[in-house]
């Protein structure tokens, strides 16, 4: 549960295969099929669209012919106002056409990436939290919100408008053959030539596209980080630290952008050279024909106005090119993110829990984050039914593993966790969820108000509901002194509240969702003896009758506690009563008397820290 620890889970910022845009689009093809789908009609009506405004567009450059040719001339005179009017007439066909397409197309390209985006994040809240212990939140932010932008070139007018331009380059290729074929001719080769040399530079952009993906989701990852534990850095004086990290990491993505940059104004440079050449050729071979009576003026006008429409598109294969490839990249991040099987898709959950009782027991569980790292090593115990089992042991023995396994957040390797008898493994986690609460030591808080903060556990509940488990969590104590009561916002992470205020009010959620099955892991923080005793009320109340799992840190906690389980090294080594333990004067006896060692601080509670020689006694 730590975001540091690797785990053998696939992280989502590997580096991607090396694949060429061929493959890549095959791969993810089906994906795209699927999403053109639903779509079919909006964007057939999109291409209707192009065709005819790229039609329309045709008709001012195939006019200066007749212009020139008959116009001018032969001096026909009468052909001038249809002539203009055919034009205007186009140009405002063009126009409509034109809006229609934007106002269409990028609507829908815009509205599927709000589909994506809230696809994605569905499924990512759903995966298992092994998934989020591979992956910085910071990574899987911009796979929510990043990696779908490109779907608006796939889908948007990016696609479509590439559609057009082809289209447009075979018609214009049609006329311009009726014209001069060899000037055609001569033009074609060399946008084939050109066409040879966009390929090679495609090769060579695509893998750093790839790469800035990966970047950006790793500064974005580790910026989170540090802002979300600004409170850390600032205590370490890191500062420096943190800002030359994140200067490197812009530094990375500078590079690489001047990298790609370089290769686009390669790509201009040569697109410019190219016109500079097709029109020298243009200018050279027809002022020639045109002198050998072979080539009219005006067809030579509209040679060169039609010219414009051959190389167009592939000065177009340039943007959109980009664009594409940026977009497979991102789809295909996207697609690993969705492949990834949510809790709930495991085929093993088919089992409804029903309403529990809160009989959990382990049977020799096994457990481990990473391969070959064994963490649990056949631990089993049980506890009844509305009993506190208190888990303590040394930080790192596996406690809150065992209290991660209870709440089904992992699946143990062998061995079974059984809740009323069925196994947590094959049960669907909905239903079981909702019956569980969980206090843990960070107590995890939303930048809303105290009260949204509570019923957060169950947001059907009522205001007096809610207002209740306040009483009761002693919440009211602190919250009713504030101007806007329980409708105070708390700021990011509760940090407007002190710590023993925040576990009061997830106290007071807790006891708002009304668990069967209560998970604590008490904070080792101390706190004021005054919190400290309303915070054991609130406990208090929480615990009775709920099979309560705590990771003991109080004393008192310890004492009451139908079960104690002494964890080490992944081994429950001794289990009992306190009375019992200590008596036998092993494990827990050590534990309990080493006042420096590991568990010294455990006994310590403020205010009851000098009664424990005494009370033993
Ligand atoms: P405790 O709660 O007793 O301090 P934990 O259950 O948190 O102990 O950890 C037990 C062991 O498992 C430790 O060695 C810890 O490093 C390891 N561990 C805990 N969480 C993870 C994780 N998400 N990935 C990899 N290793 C982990």
């Amino acid at each position: 549960m730590n975001g540091e620890r690797t785990s053998r889970r696939s992280r989502a910022d590997e580096p991607k295969s090396k694949k060429g845009t061929g493959e890549q689009l095959r791969d993810v093809w089906p994906d795209i099929r699927e999403l053109i789908r639903p779509r079919r009609k909006i964007l057939g009506f999109g291409l209707l669209l192009m065709v005819i405004g790229r039609l329309a567009g045709l008709v001012l450059p195939y006019s200066t012919k007749f212009l020139v040719d008959d116009v001018i001339g032969k001096r026909q005179m009468e052909l001038l106002t249809p002539l203009a009017l055919t034009v205007l007439v186009a140009t405002i066909i063009q126009g409509v056409t034109s809006f229609t397409l934007t106002q269409v197309i990028s609507k829908e390209g815009q509205r599927l990436i709000a589909e994506m985006r809230r696809k994605v994040q569905a499924h990512v809240g759903r995966l298992p939290l092994n998934y989020f212990d591979a992956n910085k939140s910071g990574t899987l932010v911009s796979r929510i919100m990043n990696d779908v932008e490109g779907l608006r070139n796939l889908m948007g007018t990016g696609l479509i408008e590439f559609c057009g331009g082809l289209l447009t380059a075979f018609a214009a290729l049609f006329i311009l053959l009726r014209i001069s074929p060899l000037l055609t001719g001569l033009a074609l080769a060399v946008v084939i030539l050109y066409a040879a040399v966009l390929q090679k530079a495609f090769a060579h952009v695509r893998p750093i596209f790839r790469e800035r993906g990966k970047i950006t989701a790793e500064v974005n990852g580790r910026l989170t980080e540090s802002l979300s534990g600004v409170r850390v850095v600032k205590g370490y004086h890191a500062e420096d630290r943190e800002e030359k990290n994140f200067s490197a990491g812009v530094e990375r993505l500078l590079n690489n952008v001047l990298q790609s940059l370089t290769a686009i104004s390669t790509m201009s440079l040569s697109a410019t050279l190219l016109m500079g050449l097709v029109g020298a050729i243009v200018m050279f071979v027809g002022a020639r024909q045109i002198f050998a009576g072979d080539l009219t003026l005006g067809g030579f006008v509209t040679f060169t106005a039609f010219l414009a429409f051959l190389v167009a598109p592939v000065f177009q294969i340039v943007g959109i090119g980009t664009q594409l490839t940026e977009a497979i990249a991102g789809l295909e991040r996207t697609r690993e993110v969705l492949r990834e099987t949510r809790e709930d898709q495991d085929p093993r959950r088919t089992a409804d829990i029903g309403e529990i009782d809160g009989l959990v027991t382990f049977e020799d569980v096994h457990f481990s984050y990473e391969e070959g790292k064994e963490v649990l090593k056949g631990v089993s115990f049980t506890s009844r039914p509305g009993t506190s089992t208190a888990l303590v042991g040394p930080s790192g023995s596996g406690k809150s593993t065992i209290i991660g396994l209870v709440a089904a957040f992992y699946v143990p390797e062998s061995g079974r966790v059984t809740v009323d008898g069925q196994d947590l493994s094959t049960i669907r986690l909905s239903g079981y969820r909702t019956q569980i609460g969980v206090v843990l030591q960070e107590t995890f808080l939303f930048d809303g108000t105290i009260v949204d903060n509570i019923v957060f556990s169950r947001p059907n509940a009522t205001r007096e509901e809610a207002l209740e488990a306040c009483r009761i969590a002693r919440v009211d104590e602190f919250a009713e002194k504030f101007t806007d009561g329980y409708d105070t916002i708390v700021g990011e992470r509760g940090v407007k509240l002190s710590g023993g205020q925040r576990q009061r009010v997830s106290i007071a959620r807790a006891i708002l969702a009304d668990p069967r099955i209560l998970i604590l892991d008490e904070a080792t923080s101390s706190l004021d003896s005054e919190s400290e005793a309303l915070i054991q009320a609130g406990l208090e109340f929480l615990m009775k009758g709920r099979t309560t799992f705590v990771i003991a840190h109080r004393l008192s906690t310890i004492r009451r506690a139908d079960q104690i389980l002494v964890v080490e090294a992944g081994r429950i080594v001794e289990r009992g009563h306190h009375e019992s333990l200590y008596a036998a004067g092993g494990r827990y006896y050590d534990l309990y008397t080493k006042q420096h060692g590991v568990m010294a601080n455990l006994f310590l509670a403020p205010g009851e820290g000098d009664l424990v020689p005494d009370s033993l006694a």
